[in-house]
């Protein structure tokens, strides 16, 4: 068992956070977002990026080269509607993927919208983290939580509501 402080400041002792998270043990900020017989989509409120996205497996794998094929179809339809999603409901142009394999937790891919405050980092993947360090040390007033929450508010509407 692994203690793990939540962004709300709550620790909590766990195996596998995914795992926590994706069967509902651990209820993240701002709920789900969407979920599927595989995957579940969610955010990681401790990094205030409106329209940020981690789709996470719900099976305790590590690697692409894990998943079933019933895994891959539900995967890539997932990934892209939710794409889908962040252009229409919330108007972002441009997104960033980024997975790793030696994660603490499980597979998760993290989607990072581009904004264009995010320029005074770099470009490309050596912009990621410095931008990721900043929205959680800089931007985390309650407007901007509060603002983030409604993104993803707008979001799970749109997959209830079966809009996109
Ligand atoms: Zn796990």
């Amino acid at each position: 068992m692994r203690q793990i402080t939540l962004s709300n400041g709550k620790t909590v002792e766990v195996e596998c956070l995914s795992c926590a998270i994706t069967s509902g043990v651990i209820e993240p900020d701002g709920g789900v977002i969407v979920e599927t017989e595989h995957f579940h989509a969610h955010q990681d409120v401790a990094y205030p990026i409106k329209g940020l996205i981690i789709l996470a497996s719900k099976r305790h794998i590590f690697s692409f080269d894990e998943l079933t094929e019933e895994e891959k179809l539900d995967y890539i339809h997932l990934l892209t509607k939710l794409r889908k999603a962040q252009r229409e409901v919330l108007g972002i142009e441009y997104v960033y993927y980024f997975y790793n394999e030696d994660t603490t937790h499980h597979f998760h891919t993290w989607m990072v919208p581009r904004y264009d405050w995010m320029g005074d980092f770099g470009r490309s993947v050596e912009s990621l983290r410095p931008v990721l360090l900043h929205a959680r040390k800089e931007r985390n007033t309650k407007e901007m939580v509060e603002d983030v929450l409604e993104g993803i508010r707008a979001l799970a509407k749109a997959f209830n509501e079966s809009s996109i």
